[in-house]
């Protein structure tokens, strides 16, 4: 192949990389490809050569030369000063137009600063969340661009081919918005991950604890709801680890696993993100204190010691009943966490200027991606016919669904309270639902408080203007 016909370029060639390139290169394009470490090229180039067009290059330089114009770098290295340090090896090598895309977990806040400080330097910046891990990768992961209007002109077709597709047809990706928008989305998809998941470990933990099911057993309840509603790569793969059996000790692989959950980070900022905006994503934000306090193994040996009740196993017809509980629970708590991490999307979105269209994301998520649900039609459908709902309890659709759900689901709670089940997930989402629909909160009387030790004023519901009552006599 002559210098200058690659339609893109993948620097970066660990698993997320590689697999992007042979996506890309299966897909009919012709790819530069580099990596710092130059055996990590030459290796993909042996093993996978024969899938498509690949140029490997041993240099940035190599690699830009490569590259026709406006060139397309795609950075896949590990997030944070490493991406810094090769945007700058390969910035003052690219002209005017040329694109620079990282497709890393990189905090949105640091793709802000790289998309100006590139914007003034001529190049487009176009920080992209992708998500389906390697597999996603390779197949078609959920694609989740920011970055100029313009960039995602070039490059919005060539992402449309190695995308995953909707059942429809769509490809999943979209231009999310102006500069950090797209990192911002993959963000709170991880977050919302995060929910997804604990509610999950939840469920397994009330079958297994109260229900009295074996793993096996709950891998087949899982694989039933599977069918319905909650039909999601989560729960599928759910089943598999709950239906796997430990090859050296024979007992369920979920017996043996060290039950500390550990985390790169992406809920931790979800939450960070979610503080700073003031939106309450309290579903979120308890599944990622809960992997933190499964992981203080010293503070959890030492509270064994603590009293509580020794759950009550059910017989087997109440367990086939608080089954059937828990899912209705499941997907109350499971809407609830959406309807939290899209309204951190649309205050996002509002706060930054990135005009995102919360249907499209919904769209975009429906494939490819790790929370790729059947739900996620019906989120796309809900935001189609109100593109400007406040929240996605508002959909009719939703609200019906919450109100079927809420008695199994307030059992369910009271239930795990009872028996002493830590679900704070699924606690959390069914507070924040009652927040929502109380018609007077506590506040009221928080403004008392604070107006009393701090003179913080208060407003009326009776007439306008701001309030401050002289408490007590001397005062
Ligand atoms: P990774 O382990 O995060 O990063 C390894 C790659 O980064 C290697 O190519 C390595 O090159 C390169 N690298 C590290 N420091 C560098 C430096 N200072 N200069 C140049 N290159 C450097 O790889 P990954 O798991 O494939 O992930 C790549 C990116 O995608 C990350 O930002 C990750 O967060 C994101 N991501 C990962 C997943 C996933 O499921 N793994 C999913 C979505 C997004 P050498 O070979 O020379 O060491």
């Amino acid at each position: 192949q002559p210098p200058g016909t690659a339609q893109i370029g993948v620097t970066g060639l660990a698993v997320m990389g590689r697999n992007l390139a042979r996506n890309f290169a299966r897909n009919g394009y012709t790819v530069a490809v580099h990596n710092r470490t130059a055996a990590k090229t030459e290796e993909l180039v042996s093993d996978f050569g024969d899938e498509g067009a690949f140029l490997p290059a041993t240099t940035p330089e190599e690699l830009v030369e490569s590259l026709e114009r406006p060139r397309r770098v795609l950075v896949m290295v590990k997030a944070g000063a490493p991406t810094d340090a090769v945007i700058e090896e390969f910035a003052p090598l690219l002209e005017k137009g040329d694109m620079i895309i990282d497709g890393g977990n990189a905090h949105f806040e640091d793709t802000r600063r790289r998309e100006q400080a590139l914007r003034e330097r001529g190049i487009h910046f176009v920080g992209t969340g992708v998500s389906g891990g390697e597999e996603g990768a390779l197949h078609g992961p959920s694609i989740m661009p920011g970055g100029s209007a313009e960039s995602y002109d070039s490059l919005g077709p060539m992402l449309g081919k190695i995308s995953a597709k909707a059942e429809d047809g769509t490809p999943c990706v979209t231009h999310v918005g102006p500069d950090g928008a797209g990192h911002f989305v993959k963000m709170v998809h991880n977050g919302i991950e995060y929910a997804d998941m604990q509610l999950i470990g939840e469920a397994y933990q009330l079958l297994r604890e109260v229900g009295g099911y074996s793993p096996a057993e709950i891998a087949g309840i899982f694989r039933t709801w599977n069918t319905g509603r909650l039909d999601s790569y989560l729960i599928e793969i759910t089943a598999e680890v709950l239906a796997h059996t430990d090859a050296a000790t024979g007992e369920p692989f979920v017996d043996v696993v060290l039950d500390q959950a550990e985390q790169k980070g992406t809920g931790r900022w979800t939450v960070q993100s979610a503080l700073d905006l003031g939106v309450p994503v309290s579903g979120i934000a308890e599944a990622v204190f809960a992997r933190a306090v499964s992981g203080h193994a010293d503070l959890r040996k030492t509270s064994r010691h603590l009293a509580g009740p020794t759950p009550r196993k059910l017989s087997e017809d109440e367990a086939a009943t608080f089954a059937d509980q828990v899912e209705q629970a499941l997907y109350a708590s499971k809407i609830v966490a959406y309807t939290q991490g899209f309204h951190q999307i649309a205050v996002g979105s509002e706060q930054y200027g990135w005009n995102i269209d919360l249907g499209r994301i919904a769209a975009i998520w429906r494939a490819g991606c790790i929370i790729r649900a059947a739900f996620l039609d019906r989120v796309t459908r809900a935001y189609d016919a109100q593109p400007g709902m406040v929240s996605l309890l508002a959909d009719q659709g939703f609200a019906d669904e919450t109100a079927a759900a809420q008695d199994d689901w307030r059992a369910v709670v009271a239930t795990a309270v009872t028996n002493g089940v830590p679900t704070p997930g699924f606690a959390a989402t069914l507070a924040y639902y009652d927040s929502l629909r109380a018609p007077r909160l506590p506040a009221a009387l928080t403004q008392g408080q604070r107006d009393y030790f701090g003179a913080h004023t208060y407003h009326r519901t009776d007439r306008p203007g701001t309030f401050h009552t002289l408490w007590g006599g001397d005062r």
